[in-house]
Parts: C-alpha cells; sequence; structure tokens
C-alpha cells in the first residue's frame, strides 16, 4: 500500500466567462513510504491543482487519491476527518498558513497533539528562543522553517509541498532542501515536493515525474531519468538547467509557451514544441508507456509496438 496514490485524476475549473478548464487532466503518481517524489513542470501545468487535490483541498472530477489506503476525495466533503490530519500540506507563501499576530511557539502548540514547541523548534532547526518571537521577526527561510514545524506539530506521515522553496533566495533554498531530506530520513515521512526547479528536485527526490498540460509525460527514479531522459520534453527542460559553473544553459531549449488547458492540441500535447514530432504525434495521443528499469514515459519514440 503506498502512502500517497493518486490515480487518473481530472480537476476541472469553471472558467471566467463560460466554459470549463481541465488543469489536471488524468494524471496518475504514487509515494511510497519514507519516499521523496518530485512533481515538475512549467507554471500552468497543472501541478499546483494536482497537490490541492492530493490532500482533500478540491475534490477531483475524477480519479482517485488514496492516504494510505482510505480514499480522500469522499471523505473530504464533510468535516476533514482524524486521519487526515497526517496527510499535511506546505505551501509556497508561509505567511498562508501563520497568524502574522500570533507568537511562533503559541502557534506550534495548537497546530496538533505534538506540542513540545521546543522539540518541534529544534526539528526544523531553530532556537527554543524562537517561540516568544512573532513572524514578521524572521526571514523567509526562517519562516518556512516555521511552516515546516507546525506541520510536523500534526505528526503526519505525508507531507505535500507546493513550490515551498520558490519565495527563497538561493541560500536558504539549499538549506530548506536539506531540511527536507532530513527530515524525511530521520522521521520517516513521505514527501511529495512540487517544484518548477529541476535542480532542487534532482539534489532532494528519490523518484521524479515530469507533469506536461495536465498530464504525467515521464516517471523514474531520478538519476537514471536525469542521466537520460526518454521524453523530449523531460530532456528540454533539463537541458534549460543551468549547470553550477554557468555552463550548459540551453534557453532555446524548450521554445514557446505551454497551450491554454482549455484547448489543447491534438494528439501528444507537446507535439506543438517537440523536436521530434511525427505524423502520428499529431493524430494519437500517447498513454504513460512502462519501460525497463521501472521508467515510464508517454511518447511515441518509445512505442515498440508498430502504430
Ligand atoms: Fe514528441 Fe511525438 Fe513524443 Fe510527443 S509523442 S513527445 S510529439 S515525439
Amino acid at each position: 500500500m503506498s502512502a500517497l496514490e493518486l490515480r487518473d485524476v481530472e480537476v476541472e475549473y469553471d472558467r471566467r466567462g463560460g466554459g470549463k478548464v481541465r488543469a489536471v487532466a488524468g494524471a496518475s503518481l504514487s509515494v511510497e513510504r519514507g519516499q521523496i517524489v518530485g512533481l515538475v513542470g512549467e507554471s500552468g501545468c497543472g501541478k499546483s491543482s494536482l497537490a490541492r487535490a492530493a490532500v482533500g483541498l478540491v475534490a477531483p472530477t475524477a480519479g482517485t487519491v488514496r492516504f494510505e489506503g482510505r480514499e480522500v476525495t469522499p471523505l473530504t466533503r464533510r468535516a476533514r476527518p482524524r486521519e487526515l490530519v497526517r496527510l499535511q500540506m506546505v505551501f509556497q507563501n508561509p505567511y498562508s498558513s501563520l497568524n502574522p499576530r500570533r507568537k511562533v511557539g503559541s502557534q506550534l502548540a495548537d497546530g496538533g497533539p505534538r506540542t513540545r514547541v521546543g522539540e518541534l523548534l529544534e526539528l526544523v532547526g531553530l532556537p527554543a528562543s524562537a517561540a516568544a518571537r512573532y513572524p514578521h521577526q524572521f526571514s523567509g527561510g526562517q519562516r518556512q522553517r516555521i511552516a515546516i514545524a507546525r506541520v510536523l506539530a500534526a505528526d503526519p506521515t505525508v507531507i505535500v509541498l507546493d513550490e515551498p522553496l520558490a519565495s527563497l533566495d538561493a541560500s536558504a533554498q539549499a538549506q530548506i532542501a536539506n531540511l527536507l531530506v532530513s527530515l524525511a530520513r530521520g522521521l520517516d515521512l513521505s514527501l511529495l515536493l512540487i517544484s518548477h526547479d529541476l535542480a532542487i528536485v534532482r539534489h532532494v527526490a528519490d523518484v521524479v515525474s515530469v507533469m506536461y498540460l495536465g498530464r504525467m509525460v515521464e516517471t523514474g527514479a531520478t538519476r537514471p531519468l536525469w542521466q537520460l531522459p526518454l521524453h523530449p520534453y523531460t530532456e528540454a527542460l533539463i537541458a534549460a538547467v543551468p549547470h553550477a559553473d554557468g555552463s550548459g544553459f540551453l534557453p532555446e531549449a524548450l521554445p514557446g509557451e505551454v497551450p491554454d488547458p482549455a484547448n489543447p492540441p491534438p494528439g501528444c500535447r507537446f507535439n506543438p514544441r517537440c523536436p521530434y514530432a511525427f505524423d502520428r504525434c499529431v493524430a494519437e495521443e500517447p498513454p504513460l508507456l512502462p519501460l525497463p528499469g521501472d521508467r515510464r514515459s508517454a511518447c511515441w519514440l518509445r512505442d515498440t509496438k508498430p502504430g
């Protein structure tokens, strides 16, 4: 049983001016116990909508979400059940989960059953004296540590983190990334880390899922996926990551914009931007094909059967 499992999830929103937008168009992923899964893709690909569906903040229009085997979707239509307290979420902006008018210590104390405030602060690398201060008295990185401590107060087994590093400077990003790895390993936590930043995900995640225009296009263990991407979109994303020495940045690797999810292109959704597109790519949408090495790729180039 996976710690968190999403199967064929679809999320639709009403569009201003009428009609619907399918932000997530049938996406699946699973997070095993103690595993860190990175979910990557450009802005507007549906990552945040999938994250919100994963913790029951939005109800999927189709598909299922299971937390430790228990279906999340129908339960969240009523009050949030006690079992789901151990499925927590960290947001990009720590202010969204912290009350600026209350001291940190009192906010951690009512976060859940774990009321040992000093221990929570120590877990996230802050001194016990932080309890007596207000959120605005901390840097962005420290505030994100406090938001993580607040989530840890609920004694979670799974944490979904939606772009937790995006508003931080490079040094705070590296520190929080290291903190997440040590928390996951030390507390046997399962993490779903949503990020547009592949370099961070490469550093932190055991497994990577790549999302494009509402669908998964590739999944696999981080190192082999990074060394040999099997989907042209993953290849382009990786090529666009600057090397640490500043070399290797290929801004032309990913031309064009993510198309409007309300009006996806026919066939493979990546075909208007794909340098390898051929006739079949416009006619048929590729499924996520299972490949050797526990990899999956939604690309006709990887189809061993004749099309
Ligand atoms: Fe490119 Fe075709 Fe593969 Fe889509 S299916 S990624 S268009 S080669």
